[in-house]
């Protein structure tokens, strides 16, 4: 819990920076007809902006009963709701795959995708990123008394990653074998039987499984996974929504919004 700490502070030094940077944010805008008459028929023209999420990866995005944005819940989701809203619009989630998101963004199925999403090279390939809003890293989960203590040491080890996501591009890199699981709670499952030594994933997710499941513990190694940052992206081709996107998270930064938003929901863990 510690070092969720710490990555909090890490987003309220962000939003310091971006505090200095940041000029104004978005405001609303009251549409009215040619004659001037405020236009009654407005509130239904107002298209949703469609957010697309992989809703398996605590604190940012879960199903819940009383989420934020129909049933979804999380740090991501909050962030999203605040994005449409200064933008004078709804936002709507489209659950998928993590790893549909990218095309999903391609083919116009969803506006942008708010997933923990890591900047990386290949992604920007495909998409746009906005300013990033979290920075996270790569952990270990073991279970307790595990004789894993660095990265290095899980050579050998039956290591368990979800497709697709950083963690499993890490492991690679490091030249591991590996198994891959399509969800995070798949990989925690084989972890709690036994069936796997190791799982890598991202610290905040990391900390909401060992939280939820006992006997569980966080290795961290720091000179083998590097830090990671969040972003949301939208379709190469969408730079209008992306200067919108990036108004509303630069004020949210700013003024403290996206830190107040994290910690409220990993101090609930
Ligand atoms: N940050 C990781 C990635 O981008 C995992 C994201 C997620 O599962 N939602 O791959």
């Amino acid at each position: 819990m510690k070092n969720l700490k710490k990555f909090a502070a890490v987003i309220l030094s962000l939003a310091f920076v971006l505090g200095a940077l940041t000029a104004c944010g978005s405001g609303g805008t009251i549409d009215t007809t040619a004659n001037g008459e405020p236009d009654t028929s407005a509130a239904e023209e107002v298209k949703p902006l469609v957010f697309g999420t992989n809703a398996e990866f605590a604190p940012f995005e879960f199903v819940s009963s009383q989420g934020v944005i129909g049933e979804f819940d999380g740090i991501d989701m909050m962030i999203a709701k605040k994005i449409a809203e200064a933008n004078g619009m709804e936002a709507q989630i489209n659950n998928m795959e993590f790893d549909s998101l990218l095309i999903a963004l391609q083919n116009g199925q969803i506006d942008a995708a708010i997933a923990g999403m890591t900047v990386t090279d290949e992604r920007k390939e495909q998409v746009n990123f906005s300013i990033p809003y979290y920075t996270a890293a790569q952990v270990m989960i073991v279970k307790d008394g595990s004789d894993i203590a660095k990265a290095s040491d899980m050579e050998g080890k039956k290591i368990a990653v979800v497709q697709g996501y950083t963690g499993e591009t890490v492991v690679k890199e490091l030249g591991y074998e590996y198994e891959a699981f399509k969800k995070g709670t798949e990989c925690v499952l084989e972890l709690v039987n036994g069936k796997c030594d190791v799982v890598v994933i991202d610290s905040a997710t990391a900390a909401t499984y060992v939280a939820d499941n006992e006997g569980l513990s966080i290795v961290e190694d720091s000179e083998a996974f590097g830090e990671e940052q969040y972003a949301i992206a939208v379709a190469k081709n969408n730079t209008e929504l992306l200067e919108k996107i990036n108004a509303s998270l630069e004020k949210m930064l700013a003024d403290g919004t996206v830190g107040e938003i994290a910690v409220s929901y990993i101090d609930a863990q």
